[in-house]
């Protein structure tokens, strides 16, 4: 279950680091380790510099590494490409833990004040001091900003981060294992 959330973030973080071509390299890493470039261009059909680019970027932002030989017949160099399973997981858990605290933030603020919104999705809501300079109407439609009852918000916000705490404890676990399996 872990493996294929993981493998799901790690195609994520790639999309966010390069892109939508970024996020099908890496699908084809994971599932062909040791694969090289010009491989990764065909079964693509992208230009062989393009995913050399997107290799590159990968490999400075740390998710990739790799191994290079020399082509017997050809003298060329030849990169192999890998996932960098360990500093994935580092890079999740800093993400993750960004996230912990943005949403732990968000629920403070929702548990400590009261809000004013006129109803509609998508519109603003309002501090008690902010609805009063809005004389409590809406500024998007107009209509009046009324107390707007947040448990369920509350709610949906303390599931989210206890799941994520889940998450992050699991690879937590995950990480430190990789730590001791290496050190032996
Ligand atoms: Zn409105």
């Amino acid at each position: 279950m872990l493996l294929i959330i993981e493998k799901e973030t790690i195609i994520e973080l790639a999309r966010l680091v390069g892109g939508e071509d970024a996020a099908r390299v890496m699908k084809i890493l994971l599932r062909k380790p040791g694969i090289v470039d010009e491989e990764i261009a065909s079964r693509l059909k992208l230009d062989v510099r393009e995913v050399r680019k997107i290799l590159h970027r990968l490999n400075e932002f740390g998710i990739l590494h790799y191994e290079l030989s020399r082509d017997k017949e050809t003298e060329h160099r030849i990169f192999k490409w890998y996932v960098q399973q360990e500093q994935v997981i580092g890079l999740i858990l800093t993400n993750m833990k960004k996230i912990l605290d943005r949403l732990k933030a968000k629920l403070e603020v929702e548990k400590n004040n009261e809000f004013y919104w006129c109803g509609t999705l998508g519109h603003p809501r309002f501090l008690f001091s902010e609805a009063m300079d809005q004389l409590f109407r809406c500024p998007v439609c107009g209509k009046p900003l009324m107390p707007h009852e947040n448990a369920e918000l509350i709610k949906a916000l303390e599931w989210k981060i206890s799941e994520i705490e889940k998450a992050l404890e699991e690879m937590t676990k995950l990480k430190k294992a990789e730590e001791i399996t290496e050190k032996k």
